[in-house]
């Protein structure tokens, strides 16, 4: 049965999702992991189609997660299962990771997601959280009542008695004797890609329905879509230097001197691309950062990202080392050439100002090339 109508895909989403069987977020993690590397063009073709690797699921999964572990307010932490977490192996993900940051992970709590990952104690936990992955979610979110059907990847570990923890471990040492492939059935990497921004505001919702129902929350609203999805925008406050010097003390767009309130600006809209790599953040002044809010730029700032991205000095490594700060430039690529070439042909993008330009299909193509 090829799902190659997004359309279909989106419907198989839903009966996942629909699906009441899951005592745990770890659904909605995985799904919203898999929509956001398909955006971000992480997947490499595959014979039949575009496959990911449990490393890199493993790695969205704990980028998602690591806001959320932040107490919420005098609830602490929220509980993200059904199951009690002492129970053995009942960990959660949410308390996997506090246990961490309480131990080898120690100072990292407050660290933003790009600088914690690039510590190199991390791959303690985000082998941790692969194994996880590996033996429970994957093999279980193509169950719909009581049904195996795998609409959206194909595993190979599917049929049999879930792996080993050791044979896992030698795995993740050895890189060999498991196949960590998620090989995505034809159809599938090209609807999550375009249908990203919708599919992302649908699962979030989800996930907070979810986390009310499992607290004594009673504001099941923003601040709890907030708390778990929010920006953190002091967490960003480091990196307002080094960008400010990188633009010469400039607006990043209106090229005005900066002076009074700057801010640190997601490029790419951080409700279409939650990512907080150096590549996607530029310094604006108060007066632009308003006024394109959460507007995509147009082709006049985009090239000057992309040359900002492709330069030969690679300014921003050079910024990221410094800060121990995670550039992601193939993510924010990837993720530009899913948003701007899935814009239908009469959008407008914002052109500065209070101006906005009409969409030239050959030059964003030009733009987003490679
Ligand atoms: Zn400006």
């Amino acid at each position: 049965m090829p799902a190659s109508d997004p359309l279909d895909v989106v419907q198989r989403v839903l009966q996942i999702l629909d699906d009441g069987s899951f005592t745990t977020t770890y659904k909605l993690a995985v799904m919203l992991a898999l929509v956001e590397l398909c955006f971000e063009e992480a997947a490499v073709p595959g014979p039949t189609g575009a496959v990911l690797t449990t490393p890199q699921l493993a790695d969205k999964v704990l980028e998602l997660y690591w806001p959320q572990v932040r107490a919420y307010g005098p609830h602490g932490l929220l509980q993200q299962s059904n199951n009690a977490p002492h129970q053995v192996g009942g960990r959660t993900l949410p308390v996997l990771i506090a246990h961490w940051q309480a131990g080898v992970g120690a100072g990292t709590t407050t660290l933003p997601y790009p600088v914690a990952r690039r510590r190199p104690e991390f791959a303690t936990l985000r082998d941790e959280v692969e194994r996880v992955l590996i033996r429970m979610p994957l093999p279980k979110l193509q169950r719909v009542g009581g049904v195996h059907v795998p609409w959206l990847y194909e595993i190979t570990w599917d049929d049999e008695p879930a792996p080993t923890d050791a044979r896992l471990r030698r795995y993740q040492q050895t890189g060999t004797g498991f196949d960590n492939a998620v090989r995505l059935k034809p159809g599938v990497f090209e609807a999550f890609s375009r249908l990203a921004p919708l599919l992302r505001a649908f699962i979030q919702q989800r996930w907070v329905e979810k986390v009310t129902a499992l607290n004594p929350v009673d504001d099941a609203g923003v601040a709890l879509a907030e708390h778990l999805f929010g920006v953190d925008r002091t967490s960003l406050e480091a990196t307002r230097g080094p960008l400010a010097e990188l633009q010469a003390g400039r607006c990043f767009y209106c090229g005005d001197a900066l002076r009074g309130a700057t801010h640190v600006d997601h490029f790419l809209p951080w409700a279409r691309f939650p990512d907080n790599g150096l590549a996607n953040l530029v310094v604006a002044d108060a007066r632009c950062n308003g006024q394109k809010s959460d507007r995509l730029a147009g082709p006049e700032f985009l090239r000057l990202w992309r040359d900002r991205l492709t330069a030969e000095t690679h300014p921003l490594e050079h910024i990221g080392a410094r800060l121990r700060w995670d550039v992601g430039a193939e993510r924010a690529r990837g993720a530009a050439r899913s948003l701007y070439l899935a814009l239908p042909a009469d959008a407008r993008l914002w052109a500065g100002g209070a101006r906005s330009v009409a969409i030239d299909r050959g030059l964003l193509d030009a733009l987003l090339a490679g």
